[in-house]
């Protein structure tokens, strides 16, 4: 019985191998050529508080990306990668809570002239927007992407204003209500990596870049908010990021991080979906 056991164990780990082989050849074969997507959060922190939210943005006191930063981490990406970005989302927590996001766009669109480049907002801040963030938006091709919460907000008014102005934009969740998904933490840590990373699927590659460190998903970038606020210890190894300012760094040493787990998988759970929106209380069982 424990010899069978022991074969289906093997088997089981030779079919994640597989699997995990084929699905990093994929990644891989779509990104020889470029990186498909990456995400900035110009700000940590939200207007809206999502429960949950798997960018910790509740728990983010306000803090806004310099614009020095960004100009210096966009220069060097677009060196690294000859300029082979696909799409460039700016976002957030709340991308429309930083007063100087207008003048990302233009910085942005100087080191990444061919690629997508969007900002993914929850909209509520969009009727206040000057004259110069839809100036900035239509001269340097800016996509808006708005998700629609389940928040008293009017939509049919903010797409007039969007059609009104010439931007680009998309609405998510048009026609069906926005759930939550939990992304629960294991403080243990003592997921089986391939197992935790071949089941996270939406979070594939959503590469995003904080303080100068490319990482390959959104809850370990921003870990550091659940850590600070809660007194926890989820452990972000050297190996869990890439510093983009390493001078031995190529765009191939990128296109393979981003295609491979991190050490980090470890901690993370299968995830819960479909679940009710609600705000969050900033309780620690909204992430465990
Ligand atoms: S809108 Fe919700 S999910 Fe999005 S960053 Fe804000 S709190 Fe998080
Ligand atoms: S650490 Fe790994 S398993 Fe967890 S969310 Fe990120 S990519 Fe997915």
């Amino acid at each position: 019985m424990e010899n069978l056991l022991g074969q289906l164990f093997f088997t089981q780990q030779r079919l994640l191998d597989e699997v995990l082989h084929t699905k990093r050849a994929i990644y891989l074969s779509m990104n020889t050529v470029a990186l498909q997507q990456l995400s900035i959060p110009v700000t940590r922190h939200c207007n809206l508080n999502c429960c949950g939210c798997s960018s910790f943005a509740p728990l983010s006191p306000p803090e806004f990306l310099k614009q020095d930063q960004f100009a210096s981490d966009m220069e060097r990406l677009s060196s690294l990668l000859n300029q082979n970005l696909i799409t460039l989302y700016l976002m957030g927590g709340e991308p429309l809570l930083h007063e100087e996001l207008p003048r990302f766009f233009g910085i942005a669109r100087t080191f990444f002239p061919h690629s997508s480049i969007k900002i993914l907002t929850n909209g509520i801040l969009l009727a206040w927007q000057k004259a110069l963030f839809w100036e900035e938006a239509r001269k340097h091709r800016i996509v808006i992407e708005i998700t629609k919460y389940p928040v008293r907000l009017d939509f049919s008014r903010m797409e007039e204003k969007l059609k009104t102005e010439n931007v680009k934009y998309t609405i998510h969740h048009q026609d069906q209500p926005k759930t939550l998904r939990k992304d629960p933490l294991n403080p243990e840590g003592d997921e089986f990596i391939i197992d935790a990373y071949m089941r996270c699927t939406s979070k594939r590659l959503c590469s995003e870049l904080v303080d100068g460190k490319l990482y390959i998903c959104s809850t370990c970038a921003n870990i550091d908010l659940f850590n600070l606020y809660f007194g926890a210890e989820f452990h972000r190894s050297d190996k869990d990021f890439l510093d983009i300012y390493d001078t031995s760094l190529t765009a191939e040493d990128i296109y393979r991080f981003v295609a491979s787990p991190v050490p980090f998988c470890r901690y993370c759970r299968p995830s819960i979906t479909n679940l009710s929106w609600k705000t969050s209380k900033r309780e620690r069982s909204e992430w465990i």
